[in-house]
């Protein structure tokens, strides 16, 4: 069988099984098969498959049929154009987070930054994105799991930013050791009752995942610590789930009246970044 003729066939059996993106998801299966990447295999696609080939292509197949996510089985996703290493400890990260990445930047434009910290870090995509495109910055990247730093300790190296980001263990700012300009966060958001107990995000870390009640737990737990944690003018940035901009806006007037709020939609049109500009950050509740 040619590469072609195996795009063509898994490709046929992910649509059966309402797997979107069936065609780059078997590409994304294919090159790691063979250890190349998309340009190669585009060269190839008449090469054959040799036996082995194949059977290791259709193990990653069924894997993915089973809803296992393609990035975990690939090991790796894309973000904000790099290449991020990525395992079961860690959220794989979503094309809208990079809306919180362009709006730190934008941040960083209009103002002068000197640290930022990312809470919740995962495999470290949002501190690595802006690690590249801020090399003046100094970031901090926290995460509750150990096991999720490692992964992201793996991916600043891989970006080779290790001396730029410092990555603490703790629960959200607890481990935060000074106050900084800049808080950016994409916590657990999902509803208990909304986290499936089968398909794809039943294969992501349940700590990335679970929000509590309305989803706002950790969002409320945040706000509560963040006295002392941000510098005067400082500000954060949120990400939160469909449907939680009214929400999220009303939480956060509450805890902070004087504060500006503004929700900016992602790409899909869902209010998905949440910016709070501390005036004064002194209303610890
Ligand atoms: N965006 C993820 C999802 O909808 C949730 C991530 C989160 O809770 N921060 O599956």
């Amino acid at each position: 069988m040619t590469l072609k003729e195996a795009l063509a066939k898994a490709g046929e059996a992910l649509i059966k099984n309402n797997i979107e993106d069936a065609p780059l998801e078997s590409e994304l299966l294919l090159c790691h098969t063979l250890r190349i990447d998309r340009v190669q295999l585009y060269l190839e696609l008449d090469r054959k498959l040799t036996p082995e080939q194949e059977a290791t292509f259709w193990q990653f197949v069924n894997r993915r049929l089973k809803d296992e996510p393609t990035a975990y089985i690939t090991g790796r996703r894309e973000f904000y154009g790099l290449d991020f290493y990525v395992d079961p400890a860690v959220l794989i990260p979503r094309p809208e987070s990079e809306l919180l990445v362009e709006q730190a930047l934008k941040i960083a434009r209009s103002a002068p930054i000197n640290t930022i910290a990312d809470i919740g870090t995962g495999c470290g995509a949002i501190a690595i994105s802006l690690a590249k495109k801020l090399p003046e910055v100094k970031i901090y990247a926290t995460d509750i799991s150990a096991e999720a730093l490692a992964v992201a300790r793996i991916n600043s190296k891989k970006h080779d930013v290790t001396a730029r980001i410092t990555l603490l263990q703790g629960n959200l700012l607890e481990a935060l050791p000074e106050p900084v300009d800049l808080i950016i966060a994409n916590l657990p958001y999902v509803r208990k009752r909304d986290i499936p107990k089968r398909g794809p995000l039943s294969f992501e870390p349940l700590v990335a995942l679970d929000g509590g009640a309305a989803g706002l737990d950790k969002i409320r737990q945040l706000c509560r610590q963040l006295s002392g944690k941000l510098r005067p003018n400082g500000g954060l940035l949120l990400e939160i789930g469909r449907g939680q901009g009214e929400a999220v806006t009303e939480l956060l007037r509450r805890l902070f009246p004087s504060a500006l709020i503004e929700v900016t939609p992602d790409l899909a049109g869902i209010k998905r970044a949440v910016r709070v500009c501390l005036k004064a950050v002194s209303r610890e509740r």
